[in-house]
């Protein structure tokens, strides 16, 4: 089968859900990691977006370019024409495919070629938005049916809705397309005999984190969308169910709803803040913006890790040294044995318990995790003259090795690699930076602080308010003249504290 998929072409319909990467479904998701191509909607979500493996390659036939979208017929077109070069073909669509998504349109072609074909479904926004309002659309005590209809019309044309019939259901209304054609929806329904009471909901860019929502009577609708200015993507909800929101509305209350963040890591670590930071209801951008790239077999390297037995202490400033160093080590035929005579140092705990994975109990770690504290603690744990093997980033905290040459040990680096901005990111966060007023930027290191800033063109730091994990973080946030703050403890947890302040301090204002 895998195979067959390969050689005819392939088209899998996928539907990407509402918003939010959570909210695709697991087929989906594998169908997006094997991907020759993704063809997407205006309705995806950048956070989907960012699933596509780098390489592949991306047709956005939701553009408006040159005011024009790409017809639907030139679709199929595109969906027939990758297929017939063999590859796997991802067509990707906001909510589910086959929920006024033209799924059913994108098909006929390709059923007419004999192209091989699946249809993964999506959580259809008339579902998740209002379950992201507190809105059941069914309950016992209100309906016995729910009806998805669309309002789109066509211009200066009537709606062609049977008003009548779907008021005679009783059941609840969910109408798509339909915030320009409020007026004829409300018109509709009273005409057919609803009460103006009834409650009526609309809920715009429902399931993301820029959700807002309208809730309130049929009779009162037009004036409210109009008077909260609400915009398209939206979903009408009509039905005494959307009474229940005020109760039920889990998703505006979490703590960091509406909060968009940029956080910065380097590309092949995801850490937890991210998605610590999603379930408190943020909308993060994440910035992968820095590579690491090994020095393990330049010469200098080589020749010190043959002279280990000069050296009295080893010490290490992150994880990915420890993992380079022994690495090495063991490709060189060495093993404990060449390091039998060493003290060991470690940054942090992270660092430490990495090194202890190796079999290497570490002798200092400082009580605070930065270069200039383990310089501190090495020092009350040496005497003048030790020597001292600093293994680290070439990019690392110079003041380390000062602080110790100033107190008389012998101290010298061992740079097993470089860390280098990682540009992948930096359009997207450019054009996000161009249009939002102030972005707030995660940095848990002065190397991303570093990696941000070099990865964007002309880079301007008047709109960036930075959120620090700590000091030398800090300070190279103040070097390139970005206005920051800094987390009380310097650990994730306390970053997440710091930015619901900080957020609580924005409502509040
Ligand atoms: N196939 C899609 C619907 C496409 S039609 C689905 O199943 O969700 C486009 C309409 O869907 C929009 O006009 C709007 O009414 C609705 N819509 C799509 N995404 C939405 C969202 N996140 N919030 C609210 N409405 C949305």
């Amino acid at each position: 089968m895998e195979k067959d998929k390969m050689q005819k072409g392939f088209v899998a319909l996928v539907g990407a859900g509402p918003g939010g990467a959570g909210l695709l479904t697991r087929r989906g998701g594998e169908y997006i990691a094997k991907a020759d191509v993704v063809v997407f909607d205006r309705l995806v979500s950048s956070e989907i977006l960012d699933m596509i493996p780098s390489g592949v390659e991306k047709i956005d036939v939701g553009k408006i370019a040159g005011f024009h979208k790409v017809g639907q017929s030139d679709i199929n077109t595109i969906l027939l024409e990758q297929a017939q070069k063999g590859r796997m073909v991802v067509r990707l669509k906001g909510g589910d495919p086959f929920v006024f998504g033209r799924g059913g349109e994108e098909l006929e072609l390709l059923e007419q070629h004999n192209i091989p074909f699946e249809v993964v479904p999506g959580i259809t926004s008339a579902i998740a938005a209002p379950s992201y309002a507190g809105i059941p659309v069914t309950h016992r005590d209100f309906c016995s049916s729910v009806h998805i209809i669309t309002a789109h019309q066509k211009e200066n044309e009537p709606l062609k809705i049977n008003f009548e019939a779907l008021v005679g259901t009783g059941g609840t209304l969910v109408f798509l397309m339909g915030v320009s054609a409020v007026q004829g929806i409300v018109n509709g329904l009273l005409a057919a005999g609803m009460t103006s009471n009834t409650a009526a909901a609309v809920i715009e860019n429902g399931a993301r984190y820029n959700q807002r929502k309208v809730v309130t009577s049929l009779g009162q609708l037009l004036e409210q969308v109009q008077q909260q200015r609400i915009k398209s993507p939206a979903v009408i909800i009509v039905g005494d169910v959307c009474s229940l929101s005020d109760k039920y509305d889990w998703f505006s209350k979490l703590p960091l709803h509406g909060m968009e963040i940029v956080v910065t890591r380097a590309t092949d670590k995801l850490g937890s803040l991210s998605s610590k930071l999603r379930e408190l209801g943020a909308s993060v951008q994440d910035c992968p913006c820095i590579v690491t790239a090994s020095r393990m077999q330049e010469d200098g390297v080589q020749s010190k890790l043959k002279e280990l037995h000069k050296y009295d202490w080893l010490v290490f400033t992150s994880v990915q040294g420890v993992q380079l160093f022994f690495d090495e080590m063991r490709a060189l035929g060495m093993d404990w044995r060449n390091l039998s005579h060493l003290k060991f140092g470690a940054v942090g705990p992270q660092t430490a318990a990495i090194l202890a994975q190796q079999g290497f109990v570490a002798d200092c770690i400082p009580e605070v995790f930065d270069g200039v504290h383990l310089a501190q603690s090495l020092l009350v744990q040496t005497e003048a003259q030790a020597k001292i093997l600093l293994v680290r980033a070439t990019q690392g905290n110079a003041l380390l090795r000062e602080k110790l040459l100033e107190a008389d040990r012998c101290a010298e680096d061992l740079f097993v690699y470089d860390i280098m901005p990682d540009t992948v990111a930096a359009e997207r966060i450019q054009t996000v930076l161009r249009d939002s007023e102030q972005m707030y930027v995660t940095f848990t290191s002065a190397s991303t602080v570093e990696g941000f800033v070099k990865s964007i063109p002309n880079f301007d730091a008047s709109k960036i308010k930075g959120i620090c994990i700590g000091e030398q973080t800090e300070q190279r946030a103040r070097e390139y003249g970005i206005a920051h703050c800094i987390a009380a403890q310097a650990t994730v947890d306390s970053m997440i504290e710091k930015i619901k302040e900080i957020y609580d301090a924005t409502k509040r204002a």
